[in-house]
């Protein structure tokens, strides 16, 4: 137990006071996506600068306290917080500068997809990054990252330039292809388990303002129709094109028709990352195809892309998520599917297939720490409801689901989608991998300091 003093010098030392428990904007502060989350942290320190990590890092290791780091704190294991350690609050640090000659884009390490996507966008760029605006860039980027771009680009990781960290010492150290280029291999998928990040450096590809888009709806009864096309239609699909089957709640909002509203669907989500010309083309399948609750074709701009899944993802509520890569959607697979999608317990839940492939699958396994290149989807049991009192029943149905599909997956599971139950399951996340890692650990992080996270321990 700190004492008062030795709490309050180390406050001293910060850009801005610790956060403490009687504090208002404590639970805020310490508040991550998920809501089954609630972990009380013994002090938040709201980091503005380089120097506030490192001065919390030096008082952790002296006191000896368990740190957590959140950036955009969507986690679905909530491992941006801890009980009774220090977490370290990135949420301020979020400033984006483009270089717009150079093409890349330097981002502080509490910026979210959206503070990314607004500033690149001012110039007609991107780089790849996650499907909801909210989401944290250094989580996402730290476990591999993937949304529309990462079939034509690459995953967030494969973009990455430089990164700024700070050491479990304390010290501010830079990673690249030429400088650390150990610790730079390990940050592209090895999660946080080496440092701090202070910011990221990526490179930019043209995109948008507008790319063309389909979303269509169709009725869970076409569930098994749907599914053999999305598999035809996305099996020899160009790079550019990248397209979502999901099982979703109809929304209760225009334009959906009443009739249909607050009822289970499949909707086609895709996109086409090239010129609009093309993407009219590459989605001319979806223009005739099925009986749809609601079909639209439209360029739309990127951003309003980026952020049509915000709605739909709500802070606070309950989530439990389950996930698989795919290698192959065979008939047997798609049958177990539907015959599991027909009574999902949970309003938020969405389940279904996020497209893989493309340059992803053409980035060797040993070259980043992101260990699986070739499936060719993941599913997402990513299941969320409202009420405590309906936790078992959602926790239940995901695990039984999940279990029914396990057959068909590939092995293997993408770090970022790992709940707080997958403990067992971290190691296989890294696959191939996991030796070269735990080395980088010891190298970095003998003492595993950072461990509040998809844990790497270091060997003994
Ligand atoms: C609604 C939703 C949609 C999503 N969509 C996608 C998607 O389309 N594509 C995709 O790839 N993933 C997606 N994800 C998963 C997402 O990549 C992970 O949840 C990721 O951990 C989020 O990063 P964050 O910064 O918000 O997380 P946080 O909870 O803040 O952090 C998670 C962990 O990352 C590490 N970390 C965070 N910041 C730092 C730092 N500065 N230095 C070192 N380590 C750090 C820590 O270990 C921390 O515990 C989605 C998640 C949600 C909730």
């Amino acid at each position: 137990m700190l004492d008062q003093i030795t709490i309050q010098e180390f406050s001293k030392t910060l850009s801005q006071p610790l956060i403490m428990p009687i504090d208002p904007g404590y639970d805020e502060d310490r508040s991550v996506w998920n809501g089954m989350v609630d972990k009380r942290p013994a002090m938040i320190a709201k980091c503005l600068n380089i120097d506030d990590i490192k001065n919390c890092i030096n008082f952790a290791r002296s006191q000896d306290i368990l740190v957590s780091i959140k950036g955009g704190g969507h986690n679905v294991a909530g491992r941006a917080v801890c009980n009774g350690g220090l977490m370290i609050n990135l949420s301020q640090m979020n400033a984006v500068h483009v270089d717009q000659v150079k093409r890349t884009v330097k981002v502080e390490s509490g910026a979210t997809i959206g503070d990314l996507d607004k500033e690149t966008q001012k110039y007609g760029l991107a780089t790849p990054v996650g499907i909801v605006s909210k989401t944290g860039i250094a989580g996402l980027t730290l476990g591999g990252g993937f949304g529309y771009l990462a079939r034509k680009h690459g995953l967030t990781v494969d973009n990455l330039l430089s990164v700024e960290l700070v050491t479990a010492k304390g010290d501010l150290i830079s990673a690249s292809e030429t400088e650390n280029s150990d610790l730079f291999w390990a940050l592209r998928g090895g999660g946080g388990n080496f440092g701090v990040v202070a910011s990221f450096e990526f490179k930019l590809h043209e995109v948008g303002p507008e790319i063309m888009t389909a979303q269509v709806f169709y009725p869970i009864q076409d569930v098994k129709h749907v599914l053999k096309f999305y598999r035809e239609f996305t099996s020899n699909a160009a790079d550019e094109l990248a397209g979502y089957a999901l099982v979703v709640r109809v929304p209760p909002t225009d334009p959906f028709p009443e009739e249909h509203r607050g009822k289970t669907a499949i909707a086609l989500v895709v996109s086409y990352a090239g010129s609009l010309d093309d993407g009219k083309i590459a989605l001319e399948p979806l223009e005739n195809f099925g009986n749809p609750i609601l079909r639209i074709l439209m360029p739309m701009s990127y951003i309003a892309l980026q952020t049509s899944f915000d709605q739909g993802a709500p802070k606070g509520m309950r989530y439990y998520w389950k996930a698989h890569y795919i290698d192959h959607l065979s008939d047997e697979a798609i049958d177990v599917f539907v015959n599991n999608t027909k009574d999902i317990p949970g309003p938020l839940s969405v389940i279904g297939f996020e497209p893989f492939g493309g340059a992803i699958n053409r980035v060797a396994e040993s070259a980043t720490a992101f260990p699986q290149r070739s499936a060719s989807y993941i599913l997402g049991i990513w299941s969320g409801w409202i009420e405590p009192q309906d936790d078992e029943i959602n926790l239940n149905w995901t695990r039984e689901f999940y279990n029914k599909m396990t057959p068909f997956a590939s092995g293997g599971v993408y770090s970022n989608y790992l709940d707080n139950d997958d403990g067992d399951k971290i190691k296989a996340s890294f696959g191939s991998n996991f030796s070269r890692l735990q080395n980088i650990k010891n190298k970095y992080d003998p003492d595993n300091f950072f461990r509040n996270n998809q844990n790497i321990t270091p060997k003994t």
